[in-house]
């Protein structure tokens, strides 16, 4: 008998990082399954960037990304893209993560060629399908299409619950993001700023419902910050998305104590999340990663679907207010006993072995029994 293919579907920078722990552990079982790392092209260098961290290259790249494409032509083109691989490699299973175009074209192309599709990071909401928009609606589709969802939490899987899919193909895994940042963190060197003795603030800031006006309001907070602060170096990691950088360097440009540098490579973006004292951010996989080593996140909007960490006490949402990042950034910068509560909280995201469970539970779907590890709840 043939070995099963399955794929591997990524687009975009966090679907590489929370993806290749994933791929990394089907390439262990190489001997019963055949992975195949599928790239939308979504995103570009960053993905390639991203996936030099874990040794990995796609096996196949749409290359879908025209600069000033609508939503509906990325995902026709890569819907399109998508269909094509399946019928050229028939895999016994396709695997999405998260909420991007990406996953949306992988779980409706799986769907309409009739083939498993397994949802990696599912059950993430919040209470209005557009927001954030288009990542809620993604999600929710993606939900719909799945033959086995991996919610990462208990919150996560509940929401599903509610949603009235099946309680027997749920599995809470814990979070690969949560394994990404493990291997990550136990390589190399620390090479951030190690003649600096103050204290490193980290701003990354890229969310499509804060382009514009939310955008510089984060940068001038960031900015009073700096003033009000002298021991502060603020580290802003620029994604590389033009209308982000037409924000952050006229407000941020001109000041000593500020970086203004290119996004880092996963492995040295891990490194100096390590090296801050303090994040602010509206990433969401920087919301999980940054409570593993103990840092504090002001979260840089209105909502969040990852309340477990605000629950943990590891991250506060802080919006996109001004007077109210500033007010909540002095809280933690100014106040010792505040820093300290929040940065002993604990991480609610995983335990390093989501990727395990993944493949343990997707081969057993395909017949194929591999050691098994207990459930992440
Ligand atoms: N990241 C990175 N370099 C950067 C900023 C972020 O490698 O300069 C990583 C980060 O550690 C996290 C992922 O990229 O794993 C988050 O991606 P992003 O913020 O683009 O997307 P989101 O998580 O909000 O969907």
């Amino acid at each position: 008998m043939s070995k099963p293919t399955i794929f591997c579907v990524i687009g975009t920078r966090p679907e590489a990082i929370k993806v290749a722990p994933v791929m990394l552990e089907f390439k262990k079982f190489s001997d019963v399954c055949n992975p195949l790392l599928i790239s939308t092209g979504q995103h570009k260098e960053i993905l390639y960037q991203s996936l030099a961290t874990f040794g990995l290259t796609p096996d196949e790249d749409l290359a879908i990304m025209q600069h000033g494409s609508t939503l509906a032509q990325v995902t026709c083109r890569a819907l399109e893209g998508i269909d094509r691989l399946i019928a050229q490699h028939e895999p016994a299973y396709v695997l999405g993560q998260g909420d991007t175009t990406t996953t949306l074209v992988a779980a409706m192309g799986a769907f309409y060629r009739n083939v498993p599709f397994g949802h990696i990071e599912a059950g993430l909401r919040t209470d209005t399908v557009r927001n954030p928009f288009p990542e809620e609606y993604n999600r929710r589709v993606a939900s719909v299409s799945a033959d086995l969802h991996f919610p990462p939490t208990t919150w996560s899987r509940d929401n599903l619950l509610r949603e009235h899919h099946d309680p027997s193909k749920i599995f809470v895994t814990g979070n690969t993001g949560i394994d990404a940042v493990v291997l990550a963190a136990n390589q190399g060197e620390q090479p951030w700023y190690p003649d600096f003795t103050g204290r490193v603030v980290l701003l990354t800031t890229h969310r499509r419902e804060n382009w514009g006006e939310p955008q510089k309001n984060i940068a001038k907070a960031a900015l009073e910050l700096v003033n009000r602060y002298p021991d502060i170096l603020l580290v802003a990691a620029m994604h590389p998305n033009p209308t982000v950088r037409e924000v952050l360097i006229p407000i941020l440009g001109n000041h000593d104590r500020i970086k203004l540098i290119e996004p880092p490579e996963y492995e040295l973006f891990v490194k100096l999340m390590q090296r801050s004292s303090l994040i602010l951010s509206d990433s969401g996989g920087v919301q999980e990663e940054a409570p593993a080593f103990g840092i504090p996140v002001l979260v840089l909007r209105d909502t969040t679907e990852r309340p477990e960490g605000v629950t943990a006490g590891t991250a506060k949402l802080v919006g996109t207010v001004a007077e109210r990042i500033i007010d909540e950034g002095s809280a933690l910068l100014g106040d010792p006993a505040a820093y300290k509560a929040m940065a002993n909280a604990v991480s609610p995201y995983g335990d390093g072995k989501a990727s395990e469970r993944i493949r343990y539970l997707v081969l057993k779907s395909l017949g194929i029994e591999t050691p098994a590890v207990p459930m992440w709840d």
